[in-house]
C-alpha cells in the first residue's frame, strides 16, 4: 500500500489527487478499507470522465482481486473477483466455449467497472447491457457490512450503471453465452450517409453484431458498416497475439486535422478492400487493444468523448454537423443502435434508439460545440453517458436520469467521487 497522496489518471489523462492508494488482495482488505476513510472505487481506469476518480479520498483499486471463483459450465454461470479483466475472464472461459453475453470496446475493462457502467457492447438489440446478464453482486460497504444482492434487489438496481456509488462491489456473478467459435464471420460495407444506418437491422438477419465507424471529414456522415455474426466450428484457439504499443507519451498530439483526414481515406479504403472475413472475437471486439496505450498519441493534453443516445437518428446527424464544424473531431466516431431491452440499472444509460461516440483532441471550440451539441440532445429527449463525457451538466443527469436521486440516498455514506462532487455541490 501507498501512503502518501497521489495522483490518479484515467484515460483520457484526467487526473485527480488521491489521499492514499490501497490495491488489497483479499476480501478482508476490501473490507478494511472501506470502513477506514471517505473511499473511491477504481477498475480498469478505462472511463473517460471523473466517475472513478477520487476527491481527496482513498483509492480503491479493485485490481489486486482479478481470480475466477467458481465456473460452472453445464449452468454457463461464472462467479469472479471484481477486479478481474473482461479479457482475462474471457480467455478462460472461451476455451470451455462460452463467453460473457456483452463485451464493450476493450477487454481492459474490470468487471466490477463493467457493472458500475452496465456496459454495451455492438450487440444490445440481441442482448441488452452487462447489468441484463448478473445474476448476483456481493458488496463491502461502510454502513452495512457484507451484502449481497440479486436482480430484484433495489441495492442491485442502484449498482448496475450506479457509477461505483452503492458501495465496493468484491464479486459478481455472471451468466455467460455459450458460443460455437472464438471466431467471427464479419462483413464490411461501404455506409453512404449517416442516417442509412437506421435502414440496418442486423437483427433481423441473423448477425449478432453492428456497428458503424463514421468518416468525419465527409459531410454525409458516411463511413463503414460492421456487421459480424458467430461461426460454429468448434475452433476455440487464440491466433499468435500482435500487439504494438505507443511506449511514451507524444510531446505533442499527432492527432490532427491532417493525420485524422490521412486516416479515414485510408481507413475506407482498407474496409471496402477487407469485405467479407474470418475474424478472431478479440480483434472484431477490441480493435484497439491491438494498440497499447494508443492514447498517447494525444500528447500531454489527452482527448475527451462524447457519447450520447437519441430515440431516432436525425438528432445524431446534426450533432455529427456540430462536431464537423468544430474541425476537432478525431479518427473515432463510432455509431451503435440500441434496442428495446429495459436495463437492471436504475440509471443505466442505454435506451432504446441510436449511440453516437466521437473522440475529440483539445481546442478553443470545444466548449462552445460541446454546449451545441447538448443542445440538440436535450432537445430531442436523449441522455448522455456518464462514464464518457466529463462536462455532463447536473441539470442534464438529473432530466436524462429521473432515478438519480434514489440512487444518491443509496450510495455508501463514505463514497467519494470527483464526479459524485460535481453533481452534488
Ligand atoms: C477503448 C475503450 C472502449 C470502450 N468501449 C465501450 C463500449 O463499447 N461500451 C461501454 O459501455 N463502455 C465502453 N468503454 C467505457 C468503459 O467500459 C467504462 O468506462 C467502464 O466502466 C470502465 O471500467 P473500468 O474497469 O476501467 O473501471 P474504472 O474506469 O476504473 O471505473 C469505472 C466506474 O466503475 C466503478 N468501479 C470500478 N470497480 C468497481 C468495484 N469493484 N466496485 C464498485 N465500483 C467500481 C468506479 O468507481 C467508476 O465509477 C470504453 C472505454 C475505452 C477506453
Amino acid at each position: 500500500m501507498r501512503r502518501s497522496a497521489i495522483d490518479i489518471e484515467n484515460w483520457t489523462r484526467m487526473r485527480a489527487r488521491a489521499e492514499t492508494l490501497t490495491r488489497p488482495s483479499s476480501l478482508a482488505g476490501v473490507a478494511s478499507a472501506v470502513g477506514r476513510a471517505p473511499y473511491t472505487n477504481i477498475g480498469g481506469r478505462r472511463s473517460y470522465s471523473d466517475i472513478g476518480l477520487p476527491n481527496r479520498s482513498l483509492a480503491l483499486d479493485h485490481c489486486g482481486r482479478r481470480r475466477i471463483i467458481d465456473w460452472n459450465p453445464a449452468v454457463a454461470r461464472i462467479t469472479v473477483e471484481a477486479g478481474m479483466r473482461l479479457a482475462d475472464l474471457c480467455a478462460v472461459t472461451i476455451r470451455g466455449g462460452q463467453l460473457p453475453s456483452v463485451l464493450p470496446g476493450t477487454g481492459f475493462v474490470t468487471v466490477g467497472g463493467a457493472v458500475a457502467s452496465d456496459v454495451h457492447g455492438k450487440n444490445h438489440t440481441l442482448r441488452g447491457s452487462f447489468g441484463n446478464h448478473v445474476r448476483q453482486i456481493r458488496l463491502q460497504r461502510s454502513d452495512l457490512g457484507e451484502t449481497v444482492a440479486v436482480p430484484d434487489d433495489q441495492l442491485l438496481r442502484a449498482s448496475v450503471g450506479g457509477l461505483g456509488l452503492s458501495g465496493a462491489i468484491t464479486d459478481v456473478t455472471l451468466e455467460l453465452q455459450n458460443v460455437g467459435s472464438a471466431y467471427l464471420d464479419q462483413d464490411a460495407a461501404p455506409l453512404p450517409q449517416f442516417a442509412d444506418y437506421a435502414q440496418d437491422l442486423p437483427y433481423l438477419d441473423g448477425y449478432e453484431f453492428s456497428a458503424a465507424w463514421i468518416d468525419m471529414t465527409d459531410p454525409r456522415g458516411g463511413g463503414v458498416v460492421f456487421k459480424a455474426r458467430w461461426r460454429c466450428d468448434g475452433d476455440f484457439n487464440a491466433p499468435a497475439r500482435r500487439e504494438a504499443t505507443i511506449p511514451v507519451t507524444a510531446p505533442l498530439s499527432c492527432i490532427n486535422a491532417v493525420t485524422t483526414s490521412l486516416f479515414n481515406v485510408a481507413y475506407r479504403r482498407r474496409a471496402a478492400r477487407r469485405g467479407s472475413e474470418r475474424i478472431h472475437y478479440t480483434r472484431a471486439l477490441w480493435p484497439l487493444d491491438g494498440v497499447l496505450n494508443w492514447n498517447r498519441l494525444y500528447g500531454p493534453s489527452g482527448f475527451e468523448q462524447y457519447q450520447v443516445c437519441t430515440p431516432d437518428i436525425e438528432p445524431l446527424v446534426e450533432v455529427c454537423r456540430l462536431a464537423r464544424r468544430s474541425g476537432l473531431s478525431s479518427p473515432l466516431t463510432v455509431l451503435k443502435r440500441f434496442g428495446g431491452r429495459a436495463p437492471v440499472g436504475m440509471i443505466s444509460f442505454p435506451r432504446k434508439g441510436f449511440t453516437l461516440a466521437i473522440d475529440f483532441r483539445p481546442g478553443r471550440e470545444l466548449a462552445k460545440t460541446f454546449a451545441a451539441m447538448d443542445e440538440v440532445v436535450r432537445a430531442a429527449g436523449g441522455a448522455w453517458y456518464p462514464a464518457k463525457y466529463q462536462r455532463l451538466r447536473r441539470s442534464d443527469l438529473e432530466r436524462a436520469f429521473p432515478a438519480w436521486s434514489e440512487v444518491l440516498a443509496m450510495r455508501d455514506p463514505m463514497i467519494r467521487t470527483g464526479f459524485l462532487e460535481r453533481m452534488t455541490s
